[in-house]
């Protein structure tokens, strides 16, 4: 029987992944090659590895990690890796399976050690009760997967990196862990200024777009009190939109956060009737050129923040 044409490309695709792999002999010495599907746990990758590996992330910090456009690029990234890291919490179940399945990498396959889901070492919040599902489109089914913009949270996952890294690697351990513990001191010094640049304005009440600030909030004292999106995942409706303007009128909320990648037409224009201020915060690192660490994505996103909070006292 005749194999369907997309069945033949996928076959020569993988004689070229087979040819690239045996091209490049692994060496006992080579750096680890990491990959993570955010920029944001490659920041935190990068902190614990330094030189000892190479980190490539597969989504761009400016894209919604929900919804990815698969490149065979990525499959080739993932043919290569000693070790994939995930956020997890279903974030990337529309786009990385099929992409781990076509890697061929039997490496980074779901539970074996180069496998590491980073959700499992930190604080999630929304975790549904009772029966788990994907309800009217809802992505977070097994609770907030966007953990990472809370620095305690960022300590966690850049310790669960680098016991993993030392597990790979063992004689590389001692490197691994300095590098967590400068990381950890760096971050609790940057704890400090942000916890002090953002306490004025504890119990400020913001509406966002999508459900990506319950740990930001949470740690830094704000009161999130309505989505654009009726839902997560689920774009804007006009009954929700109207019942959004008339909550912010009445409680005179004056500041709508938006992630970079949503079409700013429905918050503009909620805007408009409520007289609140739209502001794009970055939920993660790389949304814009100069927040390249994870350093850089507080340092932005307060700043921005602080700037909104005082132009809408
Ligand atoms: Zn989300």
């Amino acid at each position: 029987m005749k194999k369907p044409a997309l069945c033949a490309t996928f076959t020569a695709t993988a004689a070229v992944l087979a040819f690239l792999l045996s091209a490049s002999p692994a060496q006992a010495a080579s750096k680890l090659k990491v990959v993570t599907t955010t920029e944001d746990l490659a920041a935190l990758a990068r902190e614990v590895g330094g030189d000892h590996v190479e980190v490539e992330a597969i989504a761009r910090g400016y894209q919604d990690s929900h919804f990815v456009e698969a490149k065979p690029s990525f499959i080739l990234k993932l043919n290569r890796a000693d070790l994939l890291i995930v956020v997890g919490l279903q974030l990337e179940i529309g786009w990385l399976p099929p992409l781990i399945t076509q890697s061929r990498n039997p490496r980074i396959q779901l539970g074996t050690p180069g496998y590491l889901d980073v959700s499992q070492f930190c604080e999630v919040l929304e975790i549904p009760a009772g029966q788990i599902t994907r309800a009217m489109g809802d992505v977070h089914p097994l609770g907030n997967p966007h953990y990472w913009l809370e620095p305690q949270n960022g300590r966690r996952i850049a310790q669960g990196i680098a016991n993993k890294l030392a597990d790979l690697r063992p004689q590389e351990a001692a490197y691994f862990q300095q590098r967590f513990q400068d990381f950890s001191n760096r971050l609790t010094a940057a704890e400090k200024v942000w916890d002090q640049r953002m306490a004025p304005y504890r119990g400020r009440e913001v509406v966002t777009y999508h459900r990506s600030w319950p740990n930001f909030a949470k740690r830094f004292g704000l009161e999130v009190v309505g989505y654009v999106e009726p839902k997560p995942g689920i774009p804007p409706s006009p009954s929700h939109t109207l019942e959004l303007i008339n909550m912010m009128r009445r409680e005179k909320i004056k500041l709508i956060l938006v992630e970079p990648y949503f079409d700013l037409k429905t918050p503009n224009a909620v805007g408009r009737e409520t007289g609140a201020q739209v502001v794009v915060l970055l939920p993660s690192v790389g949304g814009e050129k100069e927040v390249t660490d994870y350093f850089k994505l507080f340092d932005y996103d307060i700043g921005l923040l602080v700037a909104a909070f005082e132009r809408t006292k």
